[in-house]
Order: structure tokens, then sequence, then C-alpha cells
């Protein structure tokens, strides 16, 4: 009995993940199944060349974490001990991105690999806000605390296309297979060192069909007043992802579990407190999830003009109360919630711009029937089309009958 129980003690303790580990388990292709040939091949480009020029290169992150669940990656990280100076200098086709977060795009055919030097973990040097969210994270590091600032266990994998094995610092091979997503280190601290962690954490654990360890998931609920304090194009950015990861609707619901929707994307806030427009909403993101999942082409600015339309509509209706003349209050309510919104979520020029011509499209819509109507419906997706494709212009058609 004693001997279980030690057993048992050995083993939570050799599994407990923790920001020192410096020894990393070799996992060989027969534990891991991922062939060379699985690697995209700039990837797989990238990797030699700097190896060959006697630096160390690796697959990390994401796409490792993807083909060992079985997912086919939608892009590749590279991780590498040469400065981001040094890889722009071995490519030709390469640009330095970021001044705060430096790393180097490298374009390979069609392809464009993120390219990210070894960083080191934070010390109590780290430039820091009032709210202990990490500010600079440029201080380059070992392989091993590479892998320790990275957010969860399953993503800091590290696969070396050259002979096929995954480093793995901290069992993240293990959780992909127990289907658990475990925080790196003391999941406070690194919520307090980056709140977008948590979105992080909602997002993958929905794409990948994960349970978040209790340890990552109880702090979250009572965290989630952090993320008030990220820069809103950060926010934006890791929102964009969610929606469309082919998972959103999961995600959402996610989210809401664990209390993180509130002021994390005050459109839906507003849209959710009516019955319909959370109705409308969610039927939105599931057919961008099914456009997601089917290879299809999805537009940002589409997906934002469904969601905001709830709220120009009750903005109208107020402005045509006050006498107001449909088109004008119309424009003028348009301006309005995209103004108002714009600002709280760091939705881009480009997005405002497309989410305009599709709002202005919908009073045509009103009418359904006749050579006019058909003339409109035709405008319409012409429009998407110049637009990479979205679900249907009309977003009265897409409100859900009562
Ligand atoms: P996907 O690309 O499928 O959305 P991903 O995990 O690859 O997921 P990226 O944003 O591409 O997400 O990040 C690449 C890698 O960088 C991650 O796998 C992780 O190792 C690391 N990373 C990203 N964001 C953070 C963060 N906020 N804190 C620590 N590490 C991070
Ligand atoms: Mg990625």
């Amino acid at each position: 009995m004693i001997r279980k129980l030690l057993r048992r003690a050995i083993t939570i303790l050799r599994r407990a993940p923790t920001a020192s580990a410096t020894e990393p388990a070799l996992i060989p292709l027969a534990r891991h199944g991922i062939h060379r040939e699985a690697i995209s091949s700039g990837a797989r480009r990238t990797c030699e060349t700097l190896q060959k020029h006697g630096y160390k290169a690796f697959v990390v992150g994401g796409a490792v974490r993807d083909l060992i669940a079985g997912i086919v990656p939608k892009d590749y990280d590279i991780a590498t001990n040469a400065t981001p100076d040094q890889v722009h200098g071995l490519f030709r086709r390469s640009r330095l991105i970021g001044r705060r977060f430096q790393i180097v795009h490298v374009m390979q055919g069609g392809e464009t690999l993120e390219v990210s030097t070894f960083r080191a973990a934070h010390d109590a040097d780290t430039q820091k806000d009032e709210h202990g969210r990490v500010l600079r994270d440029n201080v380059w590091g070992s392989l091993a605390d590479d892998a320790a600032r990275r957010d969860f266990t399953i993503n800091a994998l590290y696969y070396d296309p050259g002979n096929e094995s995954v480093l793995d610092y901290h069992h993240g091979v293990a959780d992909i297979r127990q289907k658990t997503l475990r925080v790196i280190g003391e999941p406070r601290a690194r919520y307090r060192e980056d709140p977008v962690r948590m979105l992080r954490a909602v997002r993958l654990s929905a794409k990948l069909g994960l349970s978040i360890d209790p340890a990552a998931r109880s702090p979250i609920r009572e965290m989630a007043g952090l993320m008030e304090n990220v820069p809103a194009p950060r926010v934006f950015d890791e929102m964009l992802k969610l929606l469309f990861s082919g998972h959103a609707v999961e995600c959402l619901k996610r989210l809401r579990d664990e209390g993180l929707h509130h002021g994390l994307l005050p459109l839906l806030d507003v849209i959710m407190e009516q019955p319909m427009g959370e109705r409308f909403v969610m039927l939105a993101l599931a057919s961008t999830d099914e456009r997601v999942r089917q290879g299809k082409p999805t537009s940002p600015g589409f997906l934002f003009a469904t969601l905001l339309w709830h709220e120009v509509l009750s903005d109208w209706e107020k402005r045509k109360q006050q006498g107001g003349i449909p088109i004008p209050a119309l424009l003028e309510a348009m301006d309005a919630v995209l103004d108002q919104q714009s600002e709280k979520l760091a939705i881009t020029r480009r997005i405002g711009g497309d989410i305009k011509d599709i709002w202005a499209l919908q009073p045509r819509f009103e009418k359904r029937s006749g050579k006019m109507a058909l003339r409109m419906k035709r405008g319409a997706k012409a429009q998407e089309s110049a637009q990479e494709g979205a679900q249907s212009g009309d977003l009265f058609g897409a409100e859900p009958a009562e």
C-alpha cells in the first residue's frame, strides 16, 4: 500500500511541469510518428539551411503538436539559436519583423515560415507593467530556456527533420496523448506575465478536444480581468485566430464556461444579452466553422459585419424613431457602431472598410423580389468574391426564424 502511494507520488512529481526542466526526453519516430515528409518542404529547407551553417534549428510549437494529434498544421514555426540578423543574412527572401519581439519571416515558395531565436525565461530584470505583464522578450537563451518560456507543455516540442526526433522538455507528448492542456510552470504567474495565455488555453483546448488541467483552469475565472490591460490589437489578433479556428462555436462555449467572454469581445457581450442576437451569432459562427473545415475562404469583414449587425439595427431603429431619414440614418448608425467597436476591438482599417461595404448593401436586400432584388444579389455576390468569399451578403437572410 505504502509502496503504491509512494509510486503514485513519484509519478505525480515527475509529471508536474516545472519551468526549470533542462533534460529533455528524446522521443523517437516510433513514438511520435512524424516522418520528415509530413513537414512542409519550406520548413524542412529552412531547418536544413540553418543546420548546414552550424546552427540548431527545429520545427516547434503548433505544427509539431498538431501533427502528433493527427491534425494538418496550418503553418510552421521554426526555433533556432541563430539571431534574427544571422537568419536574415542566410535567406535572400526574408524580412525582420517586430521591434520588441523580433522574429524573421522566411519565404520559401508560397510559404512563409516564422523563425524565432531561442529566448531566455523571465527573471527579476524582465521589464513588466504594473500588473506583471511582460513588456520585453528579446533576451536570447538556451534551448531549455526557450522551452520553459512557452505557454503549454504540448507547445514545447522541438522536431528535428534531420533525425526525425522530438525533444520534449515538459512531457508534452504524454499530455497530447492524455488529452490534457497543462501550463508550463505556475499557471497564475504565467497568466500574469501574459493574460492572453488564458484565451489561448481555451482556444487550443477547444481545437484539440483537450481538457484543461485543473491547476491551469481554476485561476482563469478570477484572473480574467487582467485581459483588460492587454493592448487591443493583441487581443484582436488572438480573437481572429479563435473565430477562424474552425472551432469558434466550441471556443465560445468554453469562453463562457470559464467566465472569459465579458469584456474580452465587447461586441459579443452586447449581442449575447439579446436572446435573438445569440442565436444569430451562433449561426454565423457555425457557418464560419463549416467553411473553415471545408477549406473554403472566409472573410473577417463579413463575420464582423454579421456579429455587429444587431447593434447597427437597433441604433438605426432609434435614429428612425427620432425622425431620421432611413438611408442617412443607417449610414450614421453604421459609423457610430463601427467607431465605437473599432476602438474597443482594434478592428483594422481594412476590415472596417469591408464591414461597411457589406452593411451598405443590406437595405437593398429588403426588396426580395423582382429584377431589382436579383441585381442586388448579383452585386453582393461579386463583392463577396472580391473579398475572398463570404457566406452570403445578406445579413437579413441570416436571421433565424422565430
Ligand atoms: P496555432 O498556430 O495552431 O494557432 P500555435 O500554438 O502554433 O497555434 P502560435 O501563435 O503560432 O500558436 O504560436 C507558436 C508557438 O509560440 C506556440 O506553440 C507556443 O510555443 C509559443 N507561444 C505563442 N504564444 C505564446 C504565449 N503567449 N506565451 C508563451 N508562448 C507562446
Ligand atoms: Mg502556429
